[in-house]
């Protein structure tokens, strides 16, 4: 044996689960196909949003919420179908609805304190993501519960990756960059190890695509090996392999919203070696992506995270019914659009809305809450236009500007020739809507929606949801139009575990010696979410499932 325990996977989840087996004493031996400059993962990427229940953020906000709220939102988001199988055994939504209610628990209880004993604190307002379907026990959230880190994804990666980094200088940790794992090594029905390709160095920064050049083998032995390898959402062959009838046919013009090494292989392997991959049909793929006109993997997009009050129309020209308004019902808008025969949409609105309601995903996008710099981040609702987005207003392929429709529609059909707008139907829809906002009342739904958001303090008072206008009204200008396509990002099913984060096999009995963790294991279960995410809650679901593997690891290896 090598070590107590071996490691595929120096993400989030492997991050954590490290943590937990060299605390409690273990010796582990931690692979990542990356160099040392991808520790971390995609949460170094990520926007870092956390979903907690109940918090003192939520209560300073006037937001009342609780585990009984949570709980029913988080059930009518995840719609688990799959709960017993014909036979009457436990199905393949068994063990994530356990981890589903676990986790729901835990964002009400421990997690903040928890994070807070490891320095990670909260930007005081609390976004609301997934404002849900318009039904009570439908999906989405019914109180905002997104919260903000300092730091964004690098803050949340940092106390954890300074662990791990004590414990390889303590010698409890052995960390091998460019070794990427190709098998599990199993004897007699026993998970003993990993073997696989040791790959050229490669110097290239974090989160460009690396070279695969083989240099020669490796073997770990452990009597623990914890997978905690990603999802599937940067190699689409997998995607489209996987991607559920339901949703209408794979987009062919699909962005990428992680890194290339978010490919999925892990989930072949640990299947060899006996585990069971369970709900691969269900993703979390976002239709807000515009391409990164600064990239730095392959097809880079970028998700806008915008506010209420963009005008959403299909790729023929038809806004978009109820409730598919931004930032309200991610797959049902998928599904909508899929089935609609044109693969993008369109956000329109005016300047003062895309500078005041669009944020953009991800650490790098957001360099003043990644980089702690308060008195920039206080300057956000006096702010125009945020800078990120500016950059994408000047430079992206998908952004266009014009001071009448039908310069912006004509500028928008010599983006997407095949499938032309007419400039007078898309004038109609946005003069209908521009005249419900004179009244404290309306019939339209998304300026009711609007209203709504206006009534919460943190909305309010960040202007992300900004005061209502007319889209139209030349003050306000000029017009703004955003192409969006698909952007693959996060996977929903994967490698089905206990509570403990032991994988099992098809018969629903652990494999000895292996557990796994983080988006490999759908955050756990092979399926937390079921169908649907409230949002932060991937990150959580690394800290959470990392944490409960690498506790039973140690305590098996014990
Ligand atoms: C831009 C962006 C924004 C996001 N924003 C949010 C957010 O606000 N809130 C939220 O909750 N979530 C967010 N997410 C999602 C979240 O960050 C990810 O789901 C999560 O970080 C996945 O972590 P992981 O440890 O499971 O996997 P990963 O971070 O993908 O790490 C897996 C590691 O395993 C390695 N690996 C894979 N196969 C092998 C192999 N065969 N051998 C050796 N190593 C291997 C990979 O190289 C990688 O380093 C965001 C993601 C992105 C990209």
């Amino acid at each position: 044996m090598d070590a107590d325990a071996v490691v595929v996977g120096a993400g989030l989840a492997g991050l954590v689960a490290t943590c937990e087996l060299a605390d409690a004493g273990r010796s582990v031996v931690l692979l990542d196909q990356e160099s040392e400059a991808n520790l971390g993962g995609q949460a170094w990427w990520s926007f870092g949003g956390l979903f907690l229940v109940d918090s003192p953020e939520q209560r300073r906000m006037g937001i009342s919420d609780s585990l009984e709220l949570a709980w029913q939102d988080w059930q009518g988001t995840a719609g688990w179908d799959r709960l017993t199988n014909p036979d009457g055994s436990p199905g393949p939504d068994h063990w994530g609805q356990q981890w589903g209610r676990a986790y729901v628990e835990w964002a009400a209880g421990e997690k903040r304190s928890w994070l807070r004993e490891r320095g990670i604190s909260f930007f005081p307002v609390v976004g609301w993501a997934e404002r849900g379907d318009g039904t009570s026990g439908g999906h989405g959230n019914s109180v905002p519960r997104f919260h903000i880190p300092w730091g964004t994804g690098t803050g949340v990666v940092a106390p954890f990756e300074q662990r791990v980094r004590d414990h390889i200088a303590a010698g409890r940790v052995i960390y091998r960059p460019r070794h990427r794992v190709d098998q599990l090594v199993r004897s007699s029905g026993v998970v003993t190890g990993v073997r696989g390709s040791v790959l050229a160095p490669d110097s290239s920064p974090r989160g460009v695509a690396s070279n695969r050049d083989v240099e020669g083998e490796f073997e770990y032995g452990g009597q623990a090996v914890v997978v905690t390898s990603g999802g599937i959402g940067g190699n689409h062959d997998l995607v489209r392999a996987n991607w559920p009838q339901r949703l209408g046919e794979a987009p062919t013009d699909m962005l990428t919203g992680v890194p290339a090494y978010v490919d999925g292989r892990m989930l072949a392997i640990t299947e060899a070696a006996g585990g069971a991959v369970v709900n691969r049909d269900r993703m979390w793929h976002y239709v807000e992506g515009v391409r990164n006109w600064d990239p730095v993997w392959p097809g880079h997009a970028i998700r806008i995270l915008a506010g209420p009050s963009a005008m959403w129309f299909d790729g023929r020209g038809d806004r978009l019914p109820a409730p598919y308004f931004p930032g309200f019902d991610t797959l049902g808008t998928l599904d909508h659009l899929q089935h609609t025969g044109v693969e993008h949409s369109w956000f329109i609105l005016n300047r003062a809305l895309a500078g005041k309601e669009f944020a953009l995903s991800g650490s790098e996008q957001n360099l003043d809450l990644t980089q702690r710099r308060y008195r920039d981040v206080l300057k956000r609702p006096i702010t125009a236009v945020q800078p990120s987005v500016q950059a994408f207003l000047d430079h992206g392929e998908d952004w266009l500007t014009a001071d009448t429709i039908g310069e912006l529609v004509a500028k928008m059909n010599e983006l997407t020739p095949h499938a032309p707008l007419d400039p007078a139907h898309i004038e109609r829809q946005i003069v209908e809507r521009d005249r419900q906002v004179d009244n404290a009342y309306t019939k339209d739904a998304q300026v009711a929606a609007i209203r709504v958001a206006r009534g919460y303090r943190g909305d309010k008072l960040t202007k992300r949801a900004f005061p209502l206008h007319r889209i139209l009204d030349p003050k306000r200008g000029p017009l703004v139009a955003v192409r969006l396509r698909v952007l693959s990002r996060k996977t929903l099913g994967g490698l089905h575990t206990d509570l403990t984060g032991r994988v099992l096999d098809p018969l629903g009995e652990p494999v000895p010696g292996l557990y796994a963790a983080g988006e490999v294991s759908g955050f756990g279960g092979g399926g937390v979410h079921g169908y649907r995410a409230l949002e932060g809650t991937f990150v959580g679901g690394c800290l959470f499932s990392g944490r409960a593997a690498g506790r039973a690891a140690a305590a098996a290896t014990a």
